[in-house]
């Protein structure tokens, strides 16, 4: 069977290139005779692909010499009670922007070890924009963020500034999607399996101030001291996944590095957007200035309708196109390893399928 176009949120697809090179290297890893599955995280093998993975994030992301790059296990989920038990500072507060269905778990996760104040929320259209922030209070220990919310669709195009306040952001679904710069966050973290890699891996990217200080109950394991000390090999770690994230970021820089990639998503998402503005049948859900370049939800006239649709882009190679529970309709996400070839697949299936249904 061929490969079909997968608009899944996450687990999602990764570039053809790399699955290639993986395969390619799957029995016998540079001539080790092992795959990279079968070897010792302590060997000089796997010690050479987690240094060169975190020196091409270094590279690709232009990340600041203090900085550390982790790869933890737990996914971003453990990064929700992470961050608290390791940036809570003698105030216990931190502010969270309430974009979503994951600021919501993130903030759950913080209140159980201090104060949590929602700064801002778009909970009141179902989170179909990013809300305006206000004046930051001084007394807080972090301000966290969901940079690109996988659910609704929306992403932040400028980013908050909190001055000495230490910004933390959930980017699981948008990093390597668009230029970052690094040093405007005091902490970076995200899910790899949205634009990454293969699940099993967060990268937390965290300058080395916010290291040290976690509060005295902080599990030895939850203790980002404890992975920075290591170099994230504490214990062992997702020695595959980690591999194959260096195989993306490899990519990535053939690609061009993030600006490249960056115009492409540009490319593929206006291609969709466009489509959508310009059509009397589907609708996009998410207000323009606040739209994503990686998760695009959208609407036909009916629920039957979203469902036939859904139907019908499936049996024709477009898979995982059904939206969230929560927004319902469609929600095509086109992350970096999405080729154009996908988006303009889906566009043209759209035109059809409004023709017909109209
Ligand atoms: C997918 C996702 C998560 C959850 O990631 P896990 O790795 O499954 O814990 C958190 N935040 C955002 C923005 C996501 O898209």
């Amino acid at each position: 069977m061929d490969r079909v176009f997968n608009f899944s949120a996450g687990p999602s697809c990764l570039p053809e290139r790399v699955l290639q090179k993986a395969s390619e290297q799957m029995l016998n890893y540079k001539g080790s005779g092992m795959s990279v599955m079968e070897m010792s995280h302590r060997s000089k093998w796997f010690d050479d692909i987690i240094k060169e993975t975190e020196q091409l994030y270094r590279d690709n992301m232009n990340i600041p010499d203090n900085y550390k790059v982790l790869f933890l296990q737990g996914g971003a989920s453990l990064q929700f009670t992470m961050i608290p038990q390791n940036l809570f500072g003698k105030n216990k507060k931190a502010g969270y922007i309430n974009t979503g269905a994951w600021s919501k778990k993130a903030m759950k996760e913080a209140k159980i070890f201090g104060e949590v104040i929602e700064l801002a929320s778009s909970e009141d259209k179902v989170y179909n924009y990013i809300p305006e922030i206000p004046a930051i209070p001084s007394d807080l220990d972090y301000v966290h963020i969901t940079y690109n919310n996988t659910i609704y669709g929306t992403v932040y195009k400028n980013i908050p500034q909190t001055k000495d306040i230490p910004l933390v952001a959930d980017t699981s679904s948008g990093i390597l999607s668009a230029p970052l710069d690094v040093s405007q966050f005091g902490l970076i973290y995200a899910g790899a399996q949205k634009n990454l890699g293969p699940a099993g891996v967060a990268v937390v990217i965290i300058r080395e101030d916010l290291i040290g200080n976690a509060l005295d109950k902080t599990p030895t394991f939850l203790n980002y001291k404890t992975h920075s000390d290591a170099g994230s090999l504490f214990n062992t770690p997702p020695c595959y996944s980690i591999y194959v994230l260096g195989l993306v970021q490899k990519w990535i820089k053939e690609e061009g590095g993030p600006e490249a990639i960056y115009k492409a998503n540009e490319e593929k998402a206006s291609l969709l957007y466009n489509y959508l503005d310009n059509s009397d049948f589907f609708k996009g859900t998410v207000v323009k200035k606040d739209r994503s370049l990686m998760n695009v939800p959208f609407l036909s006239p009916s629920d039957e309708l979203n469902a036939k649709f859904v139907k019908e882009a499936t049996a024709l190679g477009m898979e995982n196109l059904k939206g969230h529970r929560t927004v319902g309709g469609m929600r095509a996400s086109i992350y970096n390893a999405m080729p154009l070839k996908g988006v303009t697949t889906l566009i043209d299936f759209m035109k059809k399928f409004e023709q017909e249904n109209k």
